[in-house]
């Protein structure tokens, strides 16, 4: 086991009104994917833990929301100076129960905490308006107030960045909010929790409630009373059950579902960026993104040299423990989503197409899986019409603009895009048509705190970053002030 500096930020127990909420008897088991072995048991909280932390929750709202935006932002700043302090540890305790590499599990660490900075910064810029009056005796103006207890679910692919992502505005803006991780990775958010105590957040206003029982815990945080609003990251099948339970009560929702993202690459582009931008998105995570390249279009005359640098780029990735400074590809989740690549190389061999590298776990064994690249892939393969989720690229070959954009945006997902070309018209046109929430042009990055996330049709509701995505945490009111004149 690997050792921590400050052994304290190793928390196992859920965390409610600012206390460590322990049941001894009741443990879920947190499971290094690298190893397949246990690596810590967390107290395996219910239904009525979540209860107890909304309840907490609403109660601290008034006095929270009370606070000046100056004053949250101090106590924001002091968490996010905190968690750089510990980067380090925290970037361990990631890898160890979620396998990430460590150095990207250090990059996710920063990225997580560039949300609270961002947002301890523009709570202080969101203003209301004053509207010309349309009666002289009146006056016209709207003001916004924090919305009230939020209720989020966070996934295992991302264990600290999609916490403070929803975290960050919602505090910010004046809300409490109660968090539900994924079980998988409890120990990220416990972590977020210890620095959040130390950095002097009031008791009740940040809760994280860890359990086996999903279903329970988010039937609490999509439809008991006091939740305001509830916001939700992960798949597109489970976000439109819980949109479906915040029906019942109309609560604002925000959802970051799924995605299928295309990367087209144009007989113009440069071939050498487009690959190591290619092999960056679709690896990173061991595929296991929602923005990850799904789908590679190459324009016909291209495909060969690119196929070519790709093997070449795609053999160089070192699979191994996350541990390993070196490793460039860590373990998969879990055994399910071995089980889910095993079952998307059964249908693309059977339906004839070719592989050039991978296509079967690794040698390495528990959840590793060998980096793929397959050509000859046809439009009924479930690998062209699914989120692929893992180390699985496929290459297609596309003639002309028109039909690789249609192709582009055949899917019920909308969330990135990536696209390679040196014609400025060809930039512009893409970017407009387009179905996506982003879009990038000639390069692969562009996660940041500074702009918004996310996506169009089926892949979600509303955006996380920038000055959007702390809009969703405010209610607008409109005040009609009578009397002036008398
Ligand atoms: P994945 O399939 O990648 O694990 P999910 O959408 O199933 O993605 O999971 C994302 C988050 O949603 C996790 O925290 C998970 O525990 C939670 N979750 C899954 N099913 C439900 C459900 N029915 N109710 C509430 N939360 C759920």
């Amino acid at each position: 086991m690997t050792t921590l500096t400050d052994p304290s930020l190793f928390q196992t127990s859920s965390f409610i009104n600012n206390e460590w909420v322990d049941h001894q008897d009741d443990q879920l088991e947190v499971i290094n994917p690298s190893t397949n072995q246990i690596i810590a048991k967390v107290s395996d909280s219910t239904r009525s833990d979540a209860e107890d932390a909304v309840n907490a929750a609403q109660k601290a709202f008034k006095y929270w929301s009370g606070f000046t935006a100056k004053e949250r932002a101090s106590v924001l700043q002091k968490w996010f100076q905190l968690i750089l302090e510990n980067t380090e540890d925290l970037a361990k305790i990631m890898t160890l129960e979620q396998g990430k590499p460590i150095s990207e599990a250090r990059n996710e660490i920063i990225y997580g905490a560039s949300f609270i900075e961002f947002y301890a910064e523009e709570c202080k810029r969101v203003l209301g308006n004053i509207i010309p009056t349309v009666d002289k005796s009146r006056r016209l103006f709207t003001y916004k107030q924090a919305i009230g207890v939020v209720g989020c679910i966070t996934p295992w692919n991302f264990p600290n960045a999609m916490i403070t992502r929803k975290a960050a505005p919602a505090l910010a803006a004046g809300c409490t909010v109660v968090i539900k991780p994924d079980p998988k990775t409890p120990l990220s958010a416990l972590a977020l929790c210890e620095l959040a105590k130390r950095a002097g957040l009031p008791s009740g206003v940040l809760n994280v409630v860890a359990g086996t029982d999903s279903q329970g815990i988010g039937e609490v945080l999509t439809q008991h009373p006091s939740i305001a609003k509830f916001t939700f990251t992960g798949s597109t099948a489970t976000g439109k059950i819980l949109m479906a339970q915040c029906a019942k009560s109309i609560k604002k929702v925000s959802l970051e579902l799924g995605g299928n993202a295309p990367f087209i690459v144009f007989n113009d582009a440069n071939i050498d960026e487009a690959v190591e931008h290619c092999i960056a998105t679709k690896f990173r995570n061991c595929g296991q993104t929602c923005v990850c390249t799904n789908r590679i279009y190459v324009q016909n005359d291209v495909i060969d040299n690119f196929v070519s640098k790709l093997k070449t780029g795609i053999s160089k990735l070192k699979v191994a423990d996350g541990f390993d400074e070196e490793a460039t590809i860590g373990p998969m989740i879990d055994r399910k989503a071995v089980e889910k690549m095993d079952s998307f190389m059964l249908d693309a061999k059977s339906n004839g197409a070719a592989v050039l590298l991978g296509g079967k776990r690794h040698a390495l064994g528990g959840f590793f899986y060998e980096p793929t690249l397959l050509i000859n892939t046809s439009k009924n393969m479930r690998i062209l019409n699914e989120e692929i989720f893992g180390p699985i690229a496929a290459v297609e070959s596309f003639s002309s603009e028109e039909e690789v954009i249609a192709e582009a945006n055949s899917t019920n997902y909308g969330l990135a895009a990536y696209f390679f070309t040196r014609d400025i018209g060809r930039v512009m046109r893409l970017s407009e048509s387009l179905e996506y929430g982003i879009v990038c042009s000639n390069s692969g990055v562009f996660s940041t705190e500074v702009a918004p996330f996310g996506g169009w049709k089926q892949s979600g509701i509303g955006s996380e970053g920038g000055k959007e995505g702390i809009q969703d945490f405010y209610e607008t009111k409109f005040h009609s002030m009578g009397g002036i004149n008398t």
